[in-house]
């Protein structure tokens, strides 16, 4: 069997094209955009690139968007001011802190600063308090699990009763990923299991699963012969193993791996995503439409 590649990178852009025109009816009937702040402390290369993605893309929708670069050296106090900046600016509709900070800011103090109705990446208590509730409480459902689930939907895979299994119980990741599959809506009502370093057999658990869903970040983890024929499998980790020149830029560049052996999974699976170009591009994708609802939400035509 070959699988079918759900590619992040096109349903991106079909997503974004969707975001696009609704911006543009909303701009030419209430006369506003959603804007959009990213806050970046320190010069982590990893997180550079990953807020310029978000910029990048936020531009090309006709958003507002503010790019604040703090130092390294930013105090917590200093960071938190800035945030209730933010969330008292009438015309911003998404804060977001790019996570990881440094070592002396309480991450959890910031992420409870920013305010619930503002948080586009749904990382605060209260908006993973709705996602465990589900329905129609939820507001902003966190950008990679809800990536996930619209590539899911979108490649018309059946998750109603299907064996679910996610390998990773981050707050990031696997868990609200696993908490949205298990809920009683469309798009969901799976039967999930969360495996992690300390389950037994990780592989018998993954062998049952229709659906396999694996952020762990260990490239290579999942083994072909652990993967039912015909599954879908999704691949979230982003592991860098080596470095390579770009053929485009001639720069160095990383090479990137995921948490499934690619090549050998793809002749099981019935479906599967490919590192990179899978799950990665829907996550911002997911974050521009957070901001999208944040700016409904707050016209009342959600
Ligand atoms: P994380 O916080 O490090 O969590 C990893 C999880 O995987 C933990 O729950 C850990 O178990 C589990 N795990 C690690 N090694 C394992 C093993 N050998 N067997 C079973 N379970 C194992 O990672 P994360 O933030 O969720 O990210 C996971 C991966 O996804 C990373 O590669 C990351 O770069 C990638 N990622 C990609 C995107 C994207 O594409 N947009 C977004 C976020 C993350 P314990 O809890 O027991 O330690």
């Amino acid at each position: 069997m070959t699988a079918k590649l759900i590619k992040g990178k096109e349903l991106r852009q079909e997503i974004l094209a969707e975001i696009e025109a609704e911006v543009k009816k909303i701009k030419e009937e209430y006369g506003v955009v959603p804007g959009l702040v990213t806050i970046l402390v320190g010069e982590d290369p990893a997180s550079v690139s990953y807020v310029t993605g978000k910029i990048k893309t936020a531009k090309r929708l006709g958003f507002k968007e503010v790019q604040v670069n703090m130092p390294e050296s930013i105090s917590e106090q200093e960071l938190l001011a800035l945030v209730d900046q933010y969330n008292r600016d009438d015309t911003i509709h998404g804060v977001l802190v790019q996570l990881p900070l440094p070592r002396h800011i309480d991450e959890n103090r910031v992420i409870d600063a920013i305010d619930p109705d503002k948080d586009v990446d749904g990382f605060h208590p209260v908006n993973l308090g709705r996602l465990m509730i589900g329905g129609s409480v939820v507001k902003f459902p966190p950008c990679t699990p809800s990536g996930i689930q619209e590539m899911i939907r979108r490649a018309g895979i059946e998750t109603e009763g299907a064996e679910v299994v996610v390998v990773g119980r981050s707050n990031i990741v696997g868990k609200p990923v696993a908490n949205m599959l298990l809920q009683k809506e469309p798009g969901a009502n799976s039967t999930v299991t969360v495996v992690h370093t300390r389950t037994k057999d990780l592989a018998s658990h993954c062998k049952r699963a229709d659906i396999l869903i694996v952020a762990a970040g260990v490239p290579g983890l999942v083994k072909p012969e652990w993967i039912k024929p015909g599954a879908c499998v999704i691949d979230v980790g982003v592991n860098r193993v080596g470095e390579k020149i770009s053929e485009k830029t001639g720069r160095k560049v990383a090479i990137l791996k995921g948490d499934v052996d690619f090549e050998a999974a793809k002749e099981i699976a019935g479906w599967i995503t490919p590192v990179p170009g899978g799950v990665g591009p829907m996550t911002i994708t997911m974050l521009m439409k957070n901001t999208l609802n944040s700016l409904k939400f707050r016209l009342g035509i959600s």
